[in-house]
């Protein structure tokens, strides 16, 4: 099986490299061998920790989960029975000794309950962030940076073209739309995890106290947000609502719902979506997006480069996305850089 060094890119090997031959590339994805385990597998084990509960990250069927009790909540609630056999929370902060490697989970600031994975074994310090940003969100713990030697990032917006705008001023573009067309509904695409909770958040932040009308397919993880203590003011559902009663209102909806007959239910809607991909106007046109709202959950370029400079690691892996621009970024940086280009992970919004 090929160990991390043979992944490597000849860009930057003239930086001398770390030997973590305790931690290797396998096809269901990173497996610590001393621990026997492995971060976010593609595929079913027996031993898995998980750094957060998107579908991509936290797949069915595994013998063992270690996670936070929000991810565990999480992944209880959307794959039921066939989750995992047995689940272990820990809290943030909380260092687990695992087959002689020192676990703990410290928060990503990505959704309710995500994780970067620190791994501590013979004197070297390992992150696997997972997912992350770094913009405050109030659904979810913040981005805890952790000095390390080797930081394992995400690339899912990594070229310099990705430089979100702030959420707030793309949640007030919503507001002003629904201001300048009160006799229509605005529909905004949302995904189910994370990025609704976080748009309702963001409205309310605003002072915007209306109802906010869900799609039912939101309606679950929206409850179990509230359960874990994150409120969000009235957010009705929008079956059963008449038609006349949702102009001048914001329904949201996953995005694949602007496309289905469920849409004509709505009056002369504007089809809105938040998603950080919405900074590609052709994403939004193809999606037949109206009003696009930069809103995202991963970090944008400006926050991956920060978060390096901050970790300060004598190593990034990069486990998928746009790596070339980062690894070029960090070879002028002078940090030895690496794609791991681990497979199964999605673009996700
Ligand atoms: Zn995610
Ligand atoms: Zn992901």
């Amino acid at each position: 099986m090929p160990s991390f060094t043979a992944a490597s890119r000849d860009e930057n090997s003239h930086i001398p490299r770390m030997d973590v031959d305790w931690l290797k590339v396998v096809p269901r994805g990173l497996y610590c061998v001393p621990g026997d385990f492995y971060v976010d597998p593609a595929g079913a084990v027996d031993r898995a920790v998980v750094t957060h509960g998107h579908g991509d990250h936290a797949r069915p069927g595994h013998g063992s989960v270690l996670a936070t009790a929000g991810t565990i909540a999480i992944m209880r609630q959307r794959l039921g029975t066939a989750a995992a056999a047995s689940f272990q929370a820990t809290a943030y902060g909380e260092t687990i000794d695992i087959g002689g490697v020192a676990v703990t989970l410290v928060p990503a600031g990505h959704i309710l309950g995500s994780a970067q994975i620190v791994l501590e074994h013979r004197g070297t310090r390992v992150v696997v962030s997972g997912d992350y940003k770094r913009r405050l969100d109030p659904t979810c713990a913040p981005f805890a940076p952790q000095s390390c030697d080797v930081f394992i990032t995400e690339a899912t917006f990594g070229l310099p073209v990705f430089r979100h705008p702030d959420d707030r001023g793309e949640i007030g573009r919503l507001l002003r739309s629904l201001a300048l067309f009160p006799e229509r509904c605005h529909l905004v695409g949302v995904y189910a995890l994370g990025k609704c909770q976080r748009v309702l958040s963001l409205l309310r932040q605003q002072g915007y106290d209306e109802p906010v009308f869900l799609h039912g397919a939101l309606m679950p993880l929206v409850r179990l947000y509230e359960e874990l203590g994150v409120a969000f003011g009235p957010v009705p559902a929008a079956a059963g609502v008449a038609r006349e009663a949702l102009r001048g209102r914001i329904v949201l909806a996953p995005p694949s719902a602007a496309s289905e007959p469920w849409v004509r239910r709505l009056p002369d809607p504007v089809v809105a979506m938040a998603s950080g991909w919405m900074r590609v106007r052709q994403r939004a046109k193809q999606r037949g997006v109206e009003l696009p709202l930069v809103i995202s959950d991963h970090a944008d370029w400006d926050e991956l480069t920060a978060t390096i400079a901050e970790c300060a690691p004598g190593e990034v892996w990069v486990t998928h996305g746009a790596e070339d621009a980062l690894l070029r970024h960090c070879a002028l940086s002078g940090v030895a850089a690496r794609a791991l280009s681990l497979v199964g992970f999605e673009d996700e919004e």
